[in-house]
């Protein structure tokens, strides 16, 4: 998707602050200071419309004014969808761009997602994993959107956070474990015992651009202690939010 006209940079608000954006699969994008933000979508009603349009186009004989008629307005639905999600991304990037220093994005394989996705520009719904209510195409390409809006307005303020371990890693002391993820909303680390909500954890790990590397694990074979050293380490301050490499 291209913008004709590339933004002027927004200033940098000098504060030195730091904001982390995880991309979620029931929200769009969490942020690490707790906000949960939506990039909109059309409404299952506006879906079914399409649908229904583009059924009878199809069904109507060929060259016909109803023919026309009904692909011209499923293509007008869609492209209420673009407008919306380009609104949003206009509005949540100034936000970004005014609010915080540096930006740092999780790092997406937005290609991947949108092969799985295959066809949903042109059929919505066919080849796409509906489970949800959620078509991964559109978001993945708001989410895409957002990423270079907000780099055109915050030019060489943005960074990008290799992320495949941001939902399990622990923002508190780093530590990286599967169990810690104890539900879609809920973060419980099985080390410290840290509690916040997954997606704001995920988000913080962001923030401190931690993620893609796994902390390297103390071996449990001196003596099992695994679980002592970790609840020791996160008594320590940690410098995570500043964005020191811890190691
Ligand atoms: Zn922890």
């Amino acid at each position: 998707m291209a913008f004709a006209v590339v933004p002027e940079p927004v200033p940098a608000p000098g504060t030195g602050e730091v904001i982390g954006i995880d991309r979620g699969v029931t929200i769009t994008a969490a942020l690490s200071d707790g906000r949960k933000l939506n990039c909109p979508q059309l409404t299952v009603k506006e879906r079914a419309r399409i649908r229904k349009h583009e059924r009878r186009a199809a069904r109507a004989k060929k060259g016909s004014p109803e023919k026309r008629a009904g692909y011209a307005k499923a293509a007008r639905l869609k492209a209420r969808e673009v407008n919306r999600r380009k609104d949003w991304c206009e509005k949540i990037s100034t936000l970004l761009a005014r609010g915080f220093d540096l930006i740092r994005f999780e790092k997406l394989n937005i290609k991947n997602m949108t092969r799985s996705a295959k066809g949903t520009v042109e059929q919505p719904g066919r080849n796409v994993a509906q489970k949800s209510g959620l078509n991964r195409g559109i978001l993945a390409q708001g989410w895409g959107l957002l990423r270079q809006r907000t780099e055109d307005k915050a030019p060489g303020r943005v960074e990008d956070v290799p992320a495949p371990y941001t939902s399990l890693r622990c923002s508190a002391c780093g530590w990286i474990e599967k169990k810690s993820r104890k539900s879609q909303a809920d973060f419980e680390c099985v080390s410290c015992g840290f509690i916040c909500n997954a997606d704001e954890n995920a988000a913080n790990n962001v923030a401190a651009g931690q993620g893609g590397i796994p902390r390297p694990r103390r071996s449990a074979g001196a003596g099992g202690v695994t679980a002592a050293t970790s609840r020791s380490n996160a008594r320590e301050p940690q410098p995570n939010w500043v964005g020191i490499p811890l190691f």
